[in-house]
This record gives structure tokens, sequence and C-alpha cells, in this order.
């Protein structure tokens, strides 16, 4: 395997690779490596600052040398000095961390139902872009992928690189970097993925954007998000009826039934996904082929639900386009599947 090549995010220009940073050649941005993670941020995690999130990533690799913590009690002790993540909500996304490996086999296995599972295969590189606490780096590393995760959480990266060696697979890197600003050189991944990331970025466009850049051409991309008109709680506090509000009175309403803040998450329906890739007739939205290691780790109640889904969109081709606007994720797909995929025009 080819080794990775970095360039400037901001200009990509040549970097110098010092023991403890990077430096571009061109504009002369430094970009530190911490903990043995590079540091490409051109921004912060909206949560959380710079300095924050690095203090919190070392507080995480103190704890975790300390008690010789496993990944879940990595995670727990995360939110237990998160006192801003209500007790539910933590519990539902340690839940969602633990249950990332698990996740991670689900997307290769709709890999594999998009006709792309050769993309991931051993001899690929792969770039999971929000690669959070890196289950499906896990995965993907298992099933043989060269495998790079970027996420734009310092914290979660020394969480998932904890994870990646309590399972023996540290050759897998990881890259804190803003999806927007990649810090790679162009045509150098056989497969993109990025699961539930696009509704975290105010700059879908230029996710997409770079994730083209750095893909070899022809090659292969696979997305997923939150569905803004998903029938369902909105999955990031658990309240429903979010997506069907005007974007201003979102905030409002999810602090008046949670008490919670409603910021920083851009849910997108499929009109203004299709919209921002009426450019790109290579990638195309769809309805989300949905697989039972990508819900099992939920409650019985929602696992019907997401199983009724799937079995409607499996049984009734005629009702996808439907699905796909009331469906609880939305999925970009690049290169389309081929018609052995039972994929109509109608999902377009
Ligand atoms: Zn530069």
């Amino acid at each position: 395997m080819a080794e990775l090549l970095y360039c400037c995010p901001r200009c990509h220009g040549e970097l110098d690779s010092h023991s403890e940073r990077y430096e571009c050649n061109a504009c002369s941005a430094v970009y530190p490596i911490i903990s043995g993670i590079p540091d490409f941020r051109v921004y912060p995690d909206p949560y959380i600052s710079l300095e924050d999130d690095r203090k919190k990533g070392q507080r995480l690799a103190d704890q975790a040398a300390a008690h010789q913590l496993d990944f879940r009690g990595l995670v727990a002790y995360y939110y237990s000095i998160t006192p801003e993540v209500p007790p539910d909500l933590g519990r539902y996304y340690e839940n969602h961390h633990v249950a990332g490996v698990t996740r991670g086999v689900g997307m290769l296995e709709r890999l594999a139902a998009y006709g792309l599972a050769g993309y991931a295969a051993p001899g690929c590189r792969v770039l999971d872009l929000g690669c959070g606490t890196g289950g499906f780096v896990l995965s993907a590393s298992e099933a043989g992928a060269d495998m790079v995760g970027v996420d734009i959480a310092f914290r979660w990266l020394i969480a998932g690189r904890h994870r990646l060696r309590e399972m023996g697979h540290d050759t897998a890197q990881v890259v804190c970097a803003c999806a927007d600003y990649l810090p790679f050189r162009d045509a150098q991944f056989d497969l993109i993925v990025s699961e539930n990331v696009i509704e975290h970025t105010a700059h879908a466009a230029g996710l997409l954007a770079e994730a083209n850049r750095v893909r070899k051409p022809g090659h292969a991309l696979m997305a997923r998000t939150v569905n803004r008109f998903a029938i369902g709680p909105e999955p990031h506090v658990g309240v429903w009826g979010v997506g069907f509000l005007p974007r201003r009175w979102m905030d409002p309403y999810v602090r008046r039934v949670k008490g919670i803040p409603y910021e920083h998450i851009h849910l997108q329906s499929v009109f203004a996904l299709r919209h921002l890739l009426a450019d790109d007739p290579d990638l195309r939205v769809t309805y989300p082929r949905l697989m039972e290691a990508d819900y099992q780790h939920h409650p019985e109640s929602r696992q019907r639900l997401f199983r009724s889904y799937a079995q409607m969109a499996q049984r009734f081709p005629l009702l996808r386009p439907l699905l796909t606007v009331f469906g609880p994720y939305l999925e970009i797909v690049s290169p389309p599947a081929t018609s052995g995929q039972k994929t109509d025009s109608s999902e377009t």
C-alpha cells in the first residue's frame, strides 16, 4: 500500500514533516501532532474549543491508562465528565458508540447491497469521514481494508484509537480534521464513507466536494444522514416533530420540551440534498437500505419500526419515493447501484 500523502488543508500546499508538527511550505500554517494524532483542523468542533477538546482527549487517554479502562469504560467516563448531556441521552449515546462495530458490520453489508463491497476489499484504502469512535474503522480493518478515520472531535479520536488498539488494529490511522478541509492529496481513496456526519456540518457542499477530490476518479462513496422529515423522534435529542418545524423554531421548541439546546445540527430533507447534488450526476440520493446491524442496539419497539420500514421498501418498490421522503435516513451513493441491485429510476 502506497504511503498516505498529506497536504495543507487550507491551500493544498506541500507539508514539511517534523516530529511534533506539520508545517505548510506555501502558507506557513502549522498543524500539531498531539498524542500521535495529527490535528489538521481549520476550525474547531462547534461544541468545544480546540484547546478544550485536546485537553479532554488527553484526560481520556490519562484516565484509560491509569485505570486500564476498556472502550466501554472510557465512553462511560466521558459522559460522567460531560454534564451538559442529560443522563438519558448519555446512556443512548454510550450505547450508540459501543454498538459502533456492529453498525460497521451493517455498513459493510450495505456496501455489498449497493455492489460496492469491492471498494472496501483488502488492498483498498478507505476513508471514514466523521469516524467518531471508530466502529466502522475497526469493522473494515477486520475485513482487510486499509483504513483512515477522520473526525473533527479530537477527544473521540483518542477513544477510537484506544478501541482500535484494544482490538489489535493499531495500523488504522486516525486524523483530526474538518470534513470540508481535508488534509489529503487528491485521488487517494478507493472508497469514502460518511455516516451521520452531513447533519453535523453547516458545510455539506464543501464536505461532498472534498470527498470527490480525495476519492479516486470513478470510485465509490456511501454517505448516510438523518432525514429531516423522518417519522420518529429526532435522534440527537429524542424529541418528536423537530424536523417539521421551520429551522428558527427548532431550538426554542427543543429547549421547551427537553430543556436542552438544539444547536449545530443541520438536518437535510431529500429535496434539499437533491438540490445540493443537482450538478453532480455521479451522486444519487436514495432511500436507506436498513440492515439488522444498523438498528439492533435500539430498544425492541424502535427495532420493530426499522424492520417494518426495511420490509416495506423491499416489498413495495412503488412506495420507495414516498419512503425516501419520510424514511429515518437519506443515503447518497456513488457510483449508482447497477441493475443487479434491484433499484429503479423512481428512486432518483
Ligand atoms: Zn498551506
